[in-house]
């Protein structure tokens, strides 16, 4: 139902069986260990006894996933992670390791986005301490005192607006809270252990609208950094940096035309080159993703992009289905903090008389992936579509997306209080 895949490589599972393997060895040598020493069992399990294999994240842009299930797109991603970020791998299964995050807690990694590690171990377990909030001429920041690189995950609340970190294998001793007046954005920070090995980080936002954060590691490894982003001064386009992201390019062509055999990649670049346009005439300052028909793969968009750090992304995609019926125009998101944008966005489409294909959260589109900046997919209409096809070749069409896109972005400038 869709354009072409956008999968990451490395990332395909097959559907083998669980290697029971690993297990056997350890088993043996804790039952060694324990009549040898006639202590509980249990005293060893954590402290000599080593019944998972070490790795640590690496390459670009790591990841976890929920489980095993697999589409068009991947799998459920759970979360980014920063890398050299340790992981207890308890099980193998195709391209993915299963990692144990905590106790109740595991997760997915494909394979290549890990290394072993061999020189250190995992403790039974690691303290947090002391937190500072402050921040800077541009972000807000809240640093946790760490011992070591270890997993998290993030989801973004709404009414109250909130960023909410959990961190794995962690036990608190945090007794100190540091809260400097330098902060805009942060009205909030604070925790709670969930679980003995699960530290909740709650930060509360002063605004409705969350504006995106970066969570990673800082150089010496001994603090976990959450950057949050503040909501500009003024609520008007000329105050963001609006990034325009055409789909496909190159090798990659996309979909094409029921008839007219034009390829989704050549039309995305005219819908982008339009709406650039079209905000620069409002004094809107834009970045693009690509200018030209070149092969651009999504993790390189998504690193460029959080180089380039707009105030939010707008993707453009045409779509394409094997039913020739179906029509329309739709929007996308992954982060609940986000949909708003993705509304506005589709009200305004649908004034172009588009059937409407509705408005999709939790999706898992490589570019709604990043938390760091509101973001928006829109795939205008369908190029398997008679109708909507005659509409795509339109130049005339071109110039009305571009400007109802930006009455959907203005709109939800207004919107925010
Ligand atoms: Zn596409």
């Amino acid at each position: 139902m869709f354009c072409v895949a956008y999968k990451y490589p490395g990332c395909v599972k097959a559907p083998g069986f669980f290697m029971p393997v690993l297990y056997l060895p350890v088993m043996k040598h804790h039952f060694l260990v324990a009549k040898l020493f006639l202590l509980p069992l249990t005293f060893f399990a954590q402290d000599t006894v080593k019944p998972y294999l070490l790795v640590k994240t690496t390459g670009q842009l790591p990841f976890l996933e929920y489980g095993l299930g697999d589409d068009r797109l991947g799998g459920a991603k759970l979360t980014y992670l920063d890398t050299s970020v340790l992981l207890k791998v308890t099980d193998s299964s195709g391209g993915d390791y299963k990692v144990q995050l905590s106790k109740y807690h595991s997760a997915y990694v494909a394979k290549s986005n890990v290394l072993q590690v061999t020189d250190k171990q995992m403790r039974p377990w690691y303290l947090s301490s002391s937190w500072r909030v402050y921040g800077n001429d541009q972000y807000d920041f809240v640093n946790i005192g760490m011992e070591e690189r270890l997993p998290y995950r993030s989801v973004q609340q709404i009414n109250p607006a909130r960023i909410v970190v959990d961190i794995f294998g962690v036990t608190s001793n945090t007794n100190w809270i540091t809260q400097l007046h330098s902060v805009k954005e942060i009205k909030n920070a604070w925790y709670e252990q969930i679980e003995d090995d699960v530290l909740r980080v709650f930060i509360e936002l002063k605004h409705k609208q969350h504006w995106g954060y970066l969570i990673a590691y800082d150089s010496t490894g001994k603090k976990l950094v959450i950057r949050v982003k503040r909501q500009p001064e003024k609520l008007k386009p000329s105050q963001l940096v609006v990034a325009i992201d055409a789909g496909h390019g190159g090798s990659n062509a996309g979909a094409d035309g029921l008839t007219s055999k034009a390829l989704e990649k050549d039309y995305t670049l005219k819908f982008a080159k339009e709406l650039q346009q079209y905000l620069h005439r409002k004094g809107v300052r834009t970045i693009m993703t690509r200018e030209t028909d070149v092969d651009m793969s999504m993790p390189d968009r998504t690193l460029f992009l959080r180089a380039a750090d707009p105030s939010i992304l707008i993707s453009l995609h045409l779509n394409s289905a094997g039913n020739p019926n179906v029509k329309g125009t739709s929007t996308y998101y992954r982060y609940i903090g986000f949909r708003p944008l993705t509304q506005a966005v589709l009200e305004r489409m649908l004034q172009l008389g588009l059937n409407e294909y509705g408005n999709v959260g939790n999706f898992n589109f490589s570019l709604s992936g990043p938390t760091e900046y509101p973001n928006c997919l829109v795939e205008i209409a369908f190029l398997s579509n008679a109708e909507d096809e005659q509409r795509i070749l339109d130049p005339k069409f071109h110039r009305s997306v571009a400007k109802q896109i930006y009455r959907g972005i203005r709109d939800w400038l207004k919107n925010i209080k």
